[in-house]
């Protein structure tokens, strides 16, 4: 079956819902999403969203606390981009009822994460993905021109003339259906299921990276994947995330001889940034031989529990008391800096087919993300992809001479045999153990070669049917990672190697992108 809204979103999220909400006003919107309209990263988000709204803070501020942690790679337009709308969207969804924590005089009360110079995340207790979500989706809720159709999986973009003119996507009974619009919007969030280890929901599955780039859409920066320092480690539970937000009200890393050890990696300690936190924690982890846990039994003055309600709730299950018992931790994949590359806008080198999210690539957060900048990228990012959605179809704005290299990947060769064991969970298994937080020459090397055959034998293979089109998914997305770590010979933000551990700027101060090699049409 066909539908022709006027304009098409793929995801509900909060990059989907604010784009959708902007584009209302301008006709009809439909919304595709995978599972329940809730699904995503956006409802599981903790710590906050980072906002200059403060007395002592400003948006300059903001820009310098995220060039810093983008180490050198941050696209500083769409850094101000970010930090100066931010208040004004921000101060949108409080007034429509967004209930952040508050402060004695009533006014939103921010708290401090890892590498912010001041107090400036705004949150509802720890779950303010959750509350965010809740409000976006009241507000469409209450506008007719936006349909939302759930357990709606996305396997394939349609493309005509070199414009993208919607997608196709299977039901819950696996039956194909198109929606063609006049423009198409990618907020299908990032690629933390390509690990075997993240804190992302099960639908993070790059579905949007890997059909972007399969219909001839530029990727860029994939080789940069965050990895969260503190997730829960307890044998048999979810790796549930330990917000950065307990650090920033003081909670300690201790290593199996209940040393605080993080001064002797980083002057700044536990509030350093993520990248950095992780490997100190694999490398005290080598050097003890034991787990590391996360600690907050000195703090006498905070009610813990009433502080972090969800986050107490997941260590009960696990046996553990937040407040009293070190909670032992350790690193797993949290998000994906790189995405499909647009302008400030959203546009893509795709015409037709706008970004936006997690998705997305701007150079907004460079080559490691700051803290709780990335409600606030979808927030911001979606709302301006959907004010410029219903003007003509054109190409995405450069991102300045000099800044972005275009590597074409081959298509690969005729008749590739796949990998004996290529199936979803050795996908992510290899990833974890290839494309991890210590990438080595020889892992990159493997892992280059696995998938790219894998890759080969998923475009090669006529199946239509749901699992196979997630298989290739998570395919595609971890070849083109490990393209990208393997090419890039230097160490940064969240891509570290052990064979080139510095940061070179002569040589790869720049972004690198892939766009597919296209045969004779
Ligand atoms: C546990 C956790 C905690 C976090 N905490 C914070 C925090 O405190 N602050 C912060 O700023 N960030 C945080 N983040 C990151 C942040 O939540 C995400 O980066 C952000 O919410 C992404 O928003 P999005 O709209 O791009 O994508 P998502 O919210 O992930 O939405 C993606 C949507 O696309 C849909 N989708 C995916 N594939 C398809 C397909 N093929 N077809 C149809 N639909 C599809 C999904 O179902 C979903 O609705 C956290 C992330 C996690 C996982």
């Amino acid at each position: 079956m066909t539908t022709q809204p006027d304009f098409l979103v793929l995801g509900s999220g909060i990059a989907a819902l604010r784009a959708a909400l902007a584009l209302a006003s301008r006709g009809s919107v439909c919304v595709l999403t995978k599972g329940e309209p809730d699904q995503g990263s956006t409802g599981w988000a903790q710590g906050g969203i980072a906002v200059a709204m403060g007395d002592d803070d400003s948006p300059r501020l903001h820009l310098e606390d995220t060039l810093a942690a983008g180490d050198g790679l941050c696209e500083p337009d769409a850094v101000r981009a970010l930090v100066g709308e931010g208040p004004r969207y921000v101060s949108e969804l409080l007034a429509w009822g967004a209930r952040f924590d508050r402060d004695a005089q009533g006014r939103p009360a921010p708290t401090r994460e890892a590498a912010h110079s001041v107090r400036r995340v705004l949150h509802a207790d720890d779950a303010t993905g959750r509350e965010i979500s809740r409000v976006l989706h009241e507000q469409v809720a209450a506008l007719p021109a936006i349909t939302i159709i759930d357990h709606a999986i996305v396997t394939e973009l349609l493309c005509e003339g070199g414009v993208c003119v919607g997608a196709a996507y299977r039901d819950a009974q696996d039956r194909r259906h198109e929606v063609r619009a006049r423009a198409t919007l990618l907020a299908t969030g990032g690629a933390g299921q390509v690990f075997a280890q993240t804190t992302n929901p099960t639908v993070t599955t790059g579905d949007g990276m890997a059909m972007a780039f399969e219909v001839g859409a530029e990727v860029a920066d994939l080789e940069f994947v965050q990895f969260h320092p503190t997730v829960l480690d307890v044998p048999g539970r979810p790796r549930f995330l330990l917000s950065e937000a307990l650090r920033g009200e003081g909670a300690r890393l201790l290593n199996v001889a209940g040393e605080a050890f993080m001064g002797r990696y980083e002057s700044a300690a536990e509030l350093a940034p993520r990248d950095r936190v992780a490997r100190a924690i694999v490398r005290e982890r080598q050097r003890t031989g034991g787990p590391i846990s996360l600690s907050m039994a000195h703090l006498r003055d905070l009610d813990v529990h009433a502080r972090f309600p969800q986050i107490s709730e997941a260590c009960r299950e696990a046996g553990l008391d937040l407040a009293r018992d070190p909670v032992p931790v350790s690193p797993a994949v949290h998000y994906v800096m790189g995405g499909v590359v647009t302008d400030l806008d959203g546009r893509t080198s795709l015409p037709g087919l706008y970004a936006a999210g997690e998705v997305a690539c701007t150079g907004v957060h460079g080559a490691n993300r700051l803290a709780s900048n990335s409600l606030l990228e979808g927030l911001v990012f979606g709302a301006r992809a959907g004010a410029v959605m219903g003007e003509p179809p054109r190409v995405r704005d450069g991102w300045g001479p000099g800044r972005l290299v275009a590597c074409a990947p081959a298509v690969p060769g005729p008749a590739v045999e796949a990998p004996a064991d290529l199936d979803v969970a050795t996908v992510r298994l290899r990833a974890w153990r290839d494309l991890g937080l210590v990438r080595t020459p020889e892992g990159l090397q493997a892992a280059d070669a696995w998938f790219t055959q894998a890759r080969a034998a998923c475009v090669a293979s006529t199946a239509g049917d749901l699992a196979s089109a997630q298989l290739r998914s998570l395919v595609t997305v971890a070849y083109l990672m490990s393209r990208a770590a393997l090419r890039r010979e230097e160490s940064r933000g969240g891509h570290y190697r052990t064979d080139f551990p510095e940061r070179h700027d002569d040589t790869w101060g720049h972004h690198c992108s892939d766009v597919l090699q296209r045969t004779a049409e």
